[in-house]
C-alpha cells in the first residue's frame, strides 16, 4: 500500500513475537519487488531482523516507522513459497519470523560465490562416476508409469510400500527424470546422515551437475551455495534430509519422501515440524505429486492410503533380481544358557552364524541400538547406580575416551570416578553398549576386522563415509552399531544380520514404540542378502511374542499393521485423533510443578467453560518420563483432539489467554504439535 508517496510495507520479524507488522520501506523502493528480502527495522529499543512479507493490505496507524535498512538485493525465496511459511507457522503455532528464519540458511550470504565448486563430486569429496540406468523390473515399470502419468495433473498422494531392496530409489529417479523432461523440478528427501551420501552418489551418478544437496553435514557457505542454485533454477532436482522441505523451487512438480516413516523428519526443537507431513502440504499447494516410500510404512501413511486419502498406494513385493528376503531366525533370550565374559550376550546360533559367516569370507552386521560400553554402571558396595549431576538418568561408560558421559547433556565424569553415595570404587559395569559387543567380538574373532558405525565413531566429518567405504571394500568383516546401520545402505557382501536384543525401543512409555520396534527391526533385517548369497538375520529377543516383533521377522508390515491399528483405535491415539504435547519445566523443582498445575487447570477451565471444547481431552499434568533433563524439571500435558482445527484453536485459545501466566517464574512453556519425542 502507498500513500503519501510512502509504501508500507508487512515485517515478519525474526523474533517470538506472533504478530506481524507495518514499516515503509526505504524511498528508492517504491517500485521493487521487496517479499522475501531480509530487512533490518526498528524494533522496539532495540532493531531486529525481519523478513518482508509484501504490502501492507491496511492503513497503518500513525506512528510507522520507516526500515533502516534491506539486506538483500533479491528475494532469498520465491514468493509462492510465503504461503506455506504462513501455513507452517500457523500449524505449528510458531512465530513466522522464526519459521522463516529457521527455514533458511543461517548467517550472512558469503560473498564468494562458492555454488562452482561442488562439481560432480560429493559432498564427502569422492568422486561419482556416471551411471547406465537399468532396465526396469516389470514391478518398477508399472509404478513408473502410472507415477509418470500423474505427474502435471495437479495434486496427487501416493504411498509406494516396497520390500527392503524392492529398488524404489530407481523409481524416484525415474520421476525425477521425467519432471526435468517436462521442464519442472522434483524435491527429494532423505532421512540424516549416513543415507545422504549414498542417495546423493546415486543421483549425481545420474543427473551429474542439474542437482543441489542439503544437508546438516554443509558448511554455512555451502549451504548458501546451494540454496542459491535452486532459487536461481540452476538446478531442477534438490536433494537432502528434512530442512530441505524449504528448498526455494517456486512449484516442484514432485516431492519424493524416502523412509517416510523415519523419525528424523520430525525436528525436535525450535520449529518442531515434520517433513514429511509437510511434503503433502507442500505438494498441495504446488498442485504436484508427492510420492511417500518405505519397505516399513508409519500407520499414519498406512492409515491414510487405506482411507482413500491418498490417491494410490503401490507395492513392490519382489527384491530386484528376485533375490529372496532373509532368513530370520528368532532366539528367545529367556531360554538360552548364558555364558559368561565375552559370549555374554552372545547366543549359540548367533555365535555360530557368526563363524561361519566369517570362515566364508563373508561380512555380518551386528545391531544394539546403545552406544557405548556399560549403560548401567552401578556401585557394587551400595547398589547405587552412578548417575548424571544435572538429569535423572544414569552415564554411560565409554572406554574409548575412558569416562562417564551423560547421553542427554554430555556431563561426563572420568573413568576413575567413585560412587557418590559411599565413595567405593568398585564399579560393576553392567548394561550393554555396542562399544561392549565390539570388545567381545573382537576378542571372539581376534584375527578379524571388527568396526563401529555409532554417533561416537562419527563425530568428524565424512567419518561415516570412510566407514561405509571400508565396508564396502570389505576392509570390515564385522559392523557393530546403532540404528544408524538400519537406514537404506545397501552392501552386497553382507550375509548375516544379528540383532543383539531386539527390545531396547518395546517399552519406551510413548505410543510408537511397537511400530519404532518394528520399523527399525524390519529395516535392519533388510540389510541382509542384498547381494547374490541368501542373508540371515538372527534375532535375539525377550519377547519372541509381541506383535511387533513377530511382524518385523516376517518382514509384514500389513500385518504389523492390522494389530497395531486395532490399539491406536481403541485408545484414541492418532491416526485416530491429533495430539499436541505441552512441555513445561523449569529450574526449580516447585516451580515446574506449580507451572504444570496452572496449565493443566488452565486446559481444564477451558474445555469446561466452552461446550465447542468438549470432544477435548486433556491428560496431565504428569511427571515427563525422565523428569529431570539438563538442569530442568519437567512436566507433560497431553491434549487430545478427533481433528487438527478443534486442537489448534484450543491451544491457541490456551497460549493466548494463558500462556503468560503458566510461564510465571521463568518456567518455559514449549508446545509440540504431532510429538514424536516423549520422553
Ligand atoms: P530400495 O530403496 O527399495 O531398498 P534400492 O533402490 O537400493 O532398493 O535397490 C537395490 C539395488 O538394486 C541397488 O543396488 C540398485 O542399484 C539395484 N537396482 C534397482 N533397480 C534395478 C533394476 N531395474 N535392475 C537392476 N538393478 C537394479
Ligand atoms: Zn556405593
Ligand atoms: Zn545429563
Amino acid at each position: 500500500m502507498q500513500c503519501k508517496g510512502k509504501r508500507f510495507i508487512e515485517i515478519a520479524v525474526g523474533l517470538p513475537v506472533y504478530s506481524t507488522y507495518t514499516y515503509i520501506a526505504p524511498a528508492g523502493e517504491t517500485d521493487a519487488v521487496l517479499a522475501g528480502r531480509r530487512a533490518i527495522v526498528p524494533f522496539g529499543k532495540k532493531t531486529a531482523t525481519g523478513y518482508i512479507l509484501g504490502d501492507a493490505s491496511i492503513l497503518p496507524e500513525a506512528d510507522v516507522k520507516p526500515v533502516c535498512d534491506i539486506i538483500d538485493a533479491t528475494p532469498l525465496f520465491p514468493a509462492t513459497m510465503l504461503d506455506f511459511f504462513k501455513w507452517v507457522a500457523d500449524y505449528y503455532l510458531h512465530p513466522l519470523g522464526e519459521t522463516i528464519k529457521s527455514a533458511l540458511p543461517t548467517g550472512d550470504i558469503p560473498r564468494r560465490d562458492m555454488a562452482r565448486q561442488a562439481g560432480t563430486k560429493t559432498a564427502i569429496g569422492d568422486a561419482v562416476k556416471p551411471d547406465v540406468p537399468p532396465d526396469l523390473t516389470p514391478e518398477q515399470a508399472t509404478v513408473v508409469s502410472d507415477l509418470s502419468a500423474r505427474l502435471g495433473h495437479g495434486f496427487d498422494a501416493c504411498l509406494l510400500a516396497g520390500v527392503t531392496g524392492s529398488g524404489k530409489t530407481e523409481i524416484y529417479m525415474r520421476l525425477a527424470e521425467e519432471a526435468l523432461r517436462r521442464g519442472e523440478t522434483a524435491l527429494i528427501l532423505v532421512p540424516e546422515i549416513a543415507l545422504i551420501s549414498q542417495a546423493e552418489q546415486r543421483f549425481k551418478a545420474r543427473f551429474g551437475e542439474k542437482i543441489a544437496v542439503l544437508h546438516s553435514g554443509l558448511s554455512r557457505g555451502q549451504r548458501w551455495a546451494q540454496w542459491l542454485k535452486i532459487l536461481r533454477n540452476e538446478v531442477s532436482i534438490a536433494i537432502g534430509t528434512r530442512s530441505a522441505i524449504f528448498a526455494p523451487f517456486a512449484s516442484p512438480a514432485v516431492i519424493i519422501v524416502d523412509e517416510e516413516h523415519d523419525t528424523s523428519y520430525k525436528q525436535d526443537g525450535s520449529l518442531r515440524y515434520n517433513a514429511r507431513d509437510l511434503a503433502l502440504v507442500r505438494a498441495k499447494m504446488a498442485g504436484g505429486l508427492v510420492v511417500l516410500g518405505s519397505a516399513t510404512p508409519s500407520v499414519q501413511s498406512a492409515y491414510n492410503a487405506r482411507t482413500d486419502k491418498f490417491a494410490v498406494t503401490h507395492y513392490l513385493q519382489h527384491r530386484v533380481n528376485n533375490n529372496p528376503l532373509p532368513d530370520i531366525t528368532v532366539v528367545d533370550l529367556r531360554q538360552v544358557q548364558k555364558h559368561r565374559g565375552a559370549r555374554a550376550f552372545i547366543s549359540d546360533e548367533l555365535f555360530h552364524a557368526l563363524k561361519s559367516t566369517l570362515e566364508d569370507g563373508d561380512q555380518a552386521l551386528l545391531f544394539l541400538n546403545r552406544r557405548g560400553f556399560s549403560s548401567f554402571p552401578v556401585c557394587a558396595a551400595c547398589g547405587e547406580t552412578l548417575r548424571c549431576r544435572h538429569c535423572d538418568i544414569t552415564l554411560t561408560l565409554h572406554k574409548k575416551i575412558n569416562a562417564y558421559k551423560c547421553h542427554f547433556c554430555g556431563f561426563s565424569l572420568p573413568a576413575t570416578a567413585v560412587c557418590n553415595t559411599c565413595g567405593s570404587t568398585a564399579i560393576k559395569h553392567l548394561g550393554m553398549g555396542t562399544e561392549k559387543i565390539q570388545e567381545a567380538v573382537q576378542q571372539l574373532f581376534p584375527d578379524k576386522s571388527v568396526a563401529r558405525l555409532d554417533r561416537d565413531t562419527t563425530t568428524r566429518k565424512g567419518s561415516i563415509a570412510r566407514i561405509l567405504k571400508d565396508l564396502k571394500n570389505r576392509r570390515i568383516d564385522v559392523l557393530v552399531g546403532t540404528q544408524m546401520i538400519a537406514k537404506g545402505h545397501d552392501f552386497p557382501g553382507i550375509t548375516l544380520i544379528g540383532i543383539i536384543c531386539a527390545d531396547l525401543s518395546l517399552n519406551f512409555p510413548d505410543f510408537r514404540a511397537g511400530e519404532r520396534t518394528f520399523q527399525l527391526l524390519a529395516q535392519v533385517a533388510g540389510r541382509a542378502g542384498r547381494g547374490e548369497k541368501p542373508g540371515r538375520v538372527i534375532m535375539q529377543t525377550y519377547n519372541p511374542d509381541h506383535f511387533s516383533i513377530i511382524a518385523a521377522t516376517q518382514q509384514d508390515f500389513k500385518s504389523f499393521y492390522d494389530q497395531e491399528i486395532n490399539f491406536r483405535k481403541a485408545l484414541a491415539y492418532p491416526p485416530f485423533s491429533r495430539i499436541v504435547q505441552l512441555k513445561i519445566s523449569a529450574t526449580d523443582r516447585e516451580k515446574s510443578r506449580d507451572a504444570a498445575r496452572r496449565a493443566g487447570d488452565a486446559c481444564r477451565d477451558m474445555k469446561h467453560g466452552d461446550p465447542a471444547f468438549a470432544a477435548v481431552e486433556v491428560l496431565g499434568p504428569v511427571e515427563a518420563p525422565i523428569p529431570r533433563l539438563a538442569g530442568r524439571y519437567r512436566w507433560q500435558i497431553l491434549i487430545k483432539a478427533p481433528g487438527a482445527n478443534l486442537l489448534k484453536q484450543f491451544i491457541s485459545r490456551l497460549i493466548n489467554e494463558n500462556g503468560a501466566a503458566i510461564k510465571k517464574g521463568n518456567a518455559r512453556l514449549v508446545v509440540d504439535v504431532d510429538p514424536f519425542f516423549m520422553m
